[in-house]
């Protein structure tokens, strides 16, 4: 049988200090050496077990980063004090100036701002691509390839990265393969499709209260402590670090992960399904009519499902505002960007989390302005709630 993410968190076993049931949190910055011979071995590495200073690393964080490992099924991970620090960390630790990346064209707002904007200062050059075509993928290949980058369900267009496949094509070129998979932690693991390094946003599903931003990356035990080098760790270097008391939280967040997204997915499902039942056109992996739904089935973790991410089309930015306005004045979600939270969030990606890609492009891309991006919360009545979107829905004249 194959082994299930969520069993691994619930076998860690982590005492506080005085056998608490919560491991102890690490509230220091810096460590005492009992001898001074001890240090210099530490500041050189070769000292398991030790700590120095908290930016490297810290007791807390190392709980949190072995949750995470356990999760994606990979040797190590490094937590990060956002998603976006441990994107970049990871990037600029892997490509250098004169390197090639191939991403897909559609990722998070962020790093294709990073991608498009700002690494081309550092002389690293990205073309994006259409990733659900393998062939294309294949055609963009150049010597100076270092790395694809992409999303297994791509915000905000949901489209599908067969993981499995594009890894084939990555081991045979000799790239690293980097996912991110902040839309769907538990129902996917990229690292047993394939992936040879696993990002999350932890400010979503995982931690999933809305009240931090952090992020990890997990992969192997080389490529975590290159990470965290004294001499030229991007993370040790350019400080994205989690904060202690931080890393303690979301550890706890993390333990009830399996409970919500199966939640988040079955009340996703439901609200796919009705809209699509009422002639409103739904982006859902779980819907058959996803081009991508059998590539996703064949992935998935099964019992967690399809995730807690559904698109809707209403045609123009217009419509859009007024049928968020009108969910949220009923009560049925917020007005917000993010995800993974409790209530159900709603934004139109167009103009907030995807404004950094032009208008032109986004065309291109089929990302429409009338295109809202819902992340279903953990309604516990989702028919209520449907019935509720379905009033603004006639009240606006859409069906
Ligand atoms: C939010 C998000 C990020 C960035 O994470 P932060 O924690 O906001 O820095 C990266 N990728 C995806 C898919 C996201 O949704």
């Amino acid at each position: 049988m194959k082994s299930k993410p969520a069993n691994k968190i619930q076998d860690l076993q982590f005492f506080g200090e005085f056998g608490g049931v919560n491991p102890s949190i690490s509230d220091s910055s810096t460590y005492t050496f009992l001898s001074a011979n001890s240090m210099s071995e530490t500041f050189e590495g070769n000292m398991e077990g030790c700590y120095l200073y908290s930016r490297n690393s810290s007791p807390s964080n190392l709980y949190l980063e072995e949750a995470c490992a356990a999760m994606e099924g990979t040797e190590a991970a490094n937590v990060f004090s956002s998603g976006m620090g441990a994107i970049t960390s990871c990037i600029l630790q892997l490509c250098k100036s004169g390197d090639h990346i191939i991403s897909s064209r559609t990722v998070y707002g962020g790093t294709y701002a990073f991608l498009k904007n700002f690494t081309p200062q550092l002389g690293i050059e990205t073309d994006f691509v259409d990733i659900t075509s393998l062939d294309d993928i294949k055609k963009l290949i150049k010597p100076s390839t270092k790395i694809i980058y992409c999303e297994v369900s791509s915000n905000p267009l949901l489209e599908i990265a067969d993981i499995e496949s594009i890894s084939k094509i990555a081991k045979k070129n000799n790239l690293k393969l980097v996912v991110d998979n902040t839309f769907t932690p538990l129902s996917v693991s990229p690292a047993k499709n394939g992936a040879d390094i696993v990002i999350h946003s932890l400010t979503k599903f995982i931690n999933g209260t809305s009240d931090t931003i952090a992020g990890v990356v997990c992969s192997d035990k080389d490529f975590i402590h290159s990470l965290r080098d004294v001499n030229d760790g991007a993370f040790m270097l350019m400080g994205a670090t989690m904060d202690s008391l931080r890393a303690a939280s979301v550890l706890k967040n993390m333990r009830t992960l399996h409970i919500r997204i199966k939640k988040h997915s079955e009340n996703a499902m439901y609200l796919a399904k009705s809209f699509e039942k009422d002639g409103i056109k739904a982006v859902y992996p779980g819907l058959e009519s996803h081009p991508s739904h059998k590539v996703f089935s064949k992935m998935m973790n099964q019992e967690y499902g399809y995730g807690g991410m559904v698109t809707i089309d209403v045609g123009t930015l217009e419509i859009a505002n007024k049928l968020m306005e009108k969910m949220q004045e009923k009560n049925l979600g917020y007005l917000a960007v993010s995800l993974g939270f409790y209530k159900t969030l709603f934004c139109t990606p167009g103009s907030s989390t995807s404004s950094e890609i032009s208008e032109e492009e986004q065309e291109k891309m089929g990302l429409s302005e009338g295109l809202i991006r819902f992340s279903v919360g953990l309604d516990q009545d989702i028919s209520r709630t449907y019935n509720g979107i379905k009033e603004c829905l006639k009240e606006l004249n859409l069906i």
